[in-house]
């Protein structure tokens, strides 16, 4: 705790999942002490801080800081987005990074854990800029990744335009055509259902989930929040199932549409303007746009938090709880806070992390590697028939190592059982590295 005292986030995220793996540990604790397995879990393979500098349109010289956390590769080489964010610093690339270890397993997938980024804002940037900071900071990150080493993905502030700049960077300084990242566009090695993955798997886990507890996801009222590539395909896939995803939000504002979400106008707006949701309201009439965060304040039936760290907080899982919500799964990274979500469980709401339900992403980055791996481009409904089993999956997963260890319904424990178990099994066989 002391030596991470800086890395709140990293901490938090550590926290958690030692206590939900506390009866694991304590059935296996001569063992694991000798193998030093949570010393070694808890501490990356390497850290990887860099100097990012780039020039900006006035001619003048920009300086950021890159960084790459490889933090456990005992069942596939390290996989995890790049995060293109100015509150990037290496405690929130610890967290994100540990998570990404436990997520990846619970794919049932062969991929390790890592993450990455930088302090950079690509939001007013020009696109010349951001193609000058991606070729900066993949002239260093080229050094420490490959196909079967490494291979980074997007995450926050980093889309298909940014990955493919430092695609472009990464072949041309190594003179290799290689899978080297993920997300990247159709034309050049990119996977069919990627884009859509994160928000669909999400929504395929939370079908599975009312499917076993007797729900229907038709005629079900959504709370999402964030209006980027998760809350997006969140939203419409939500629609697609039969429910009603009412509002969304970005880092200003958010909207109350109580018709449903215009997923159409809301691409738009935030996937082709790259504009703010106060246009959504003007263009919508049934919609109220208000400043400032509020979405967990209306009447749902399930709340997917889909935006960025916590943003989920105590007095919203009371709000969430007193307007007879069911259901929160998570869509970003830990949106929801320790307190927040222990409220929930004891209210009897089910609760599905990020690491397993918003590991479809993940999933589907996997499957772009296999298909970069045989040359071949797999249909959508391939890569999406494949995602919707592996939720399921996930789901089932998580729910048998929660039952297993006496804590039925609880699907935090479930999650970082399961996926510890796995990663744990892989670090004893490969003796001390
Ligand atoms: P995007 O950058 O596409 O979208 C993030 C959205 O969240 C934006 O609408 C942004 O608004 C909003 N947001 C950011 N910060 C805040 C804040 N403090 N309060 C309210 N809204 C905020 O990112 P993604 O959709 O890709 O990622 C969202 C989350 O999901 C992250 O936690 C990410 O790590 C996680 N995730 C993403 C995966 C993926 O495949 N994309 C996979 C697994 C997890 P604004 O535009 O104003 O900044």
């Amino acid at each position: 705790k002391e030596k991470n005292a800086a890395e709140p986030e990293f901490l938090q995220a550590v926290e958690e999942v030692l206590e939900s793996i506390r009866p694991v540990v304590e059935a296996n604790e001569e063992k694991y002490r000798k193998e030093a397995i949570l010393e070694r879990i808890t501490n990356p393979d390497r850290q990887l801080i860099f100097r990012v500098p780039w020039v900006d349109d006035n001619g003048q010289v920009q300086v950021n800081t890159g960084y790459r956390v490889q933090f456990n590769n005992a069942i596939g080489p390290y996989k995890g987005g790049l995060r293109l964010h100015p509150s990037v610093y290496l405690g929130i690339i610890k967290f994100l990074g540990f998570e990404q270890i436990f997520k990846n397993s619970l794919t049932g997938l062969p991929i390790g854990g890592g993450k990455g980024g930088a302090d950079f804002d690509p939001k007013g940037k020009s696109d010349r800029e951001v193609m000058a900071f991606c070729q900066s900071f993949m002239t260093e990150l080229c050094k420490y990744i490959g196909a079967d080493v490494d291979v980074p993905a997007g995450d926050i502030g980093t889309g298909a335009r940014e990955i493919g700049y430092m695609f472009g960077q990464y072949k041309r300084i190594k003179g290799m055509y290689e899978g080297v990242l993920t997300g990247k566009g159709l034309t050049y090695g990119g996977s069919l259902a990627r884009t859509e993955a994160t928000g669909y798997g999400l929504l395929y886990i939370v079908e599975e989930l009312m499917k076993c507890k007797g729900q229907e996801m038709a005629g079900k009222t959504v709370a999402v929040s964030g209006a980027g590539n998760v809350a997006i395909y969140a939203i419409q896939k939500a629609q697609q199932l039969g429910a009603k995803a009412v509002t969304c939000s970005d880092s200003t504002g958010w909207i109350y549409d109580p018709e449903g979400i215009d997923v159409a106008l809301l691409k738009e707006i935030k996937e082709v303007k790259r504009a703010r949701l106060t246009e959504y309201a003007d263009a919508r009439p049934s919609a109220e746009y208000h400043e400032g965060r509020g979405v967990w304040s209306v009447k749902c039936d399930i709340a997917l938090p889909c935006a960025t760290q916590n943003e989920l907080l105590l007095d919203d899982a009371k709000a969430l709880a007193a307007n007879g919500c069911i259901a929160v799964a998570e869509g970003a990274n830990m949106p929801t806070t320790m307190d927040a979500t222990k409220y929930l469980q004891d209210q009897g709401i089910w609760f599905i992390p990020g690491k397993a339900s918003n590991a479809g992403g993940v999933a589907t980055s996997a499957l772009e590697m296999s298909q970069n791996s045989e040359r071949l481009s797999w249909t959508f409904e391939e890569v999406d028939a494949k995602l919707n089993q592996i939720m399921v999956n996930i789901y089932h997963n998580i729910d048998d190592a929660a039952k297993r260890y006496g804590k039925e319904n609880d699907y935090v424990a479930g999650a970082n059982i399961a996926g510890f178990e796995k990663v744990v099994e892989a670090m004893i066989a490969q003796g001390v590295c």
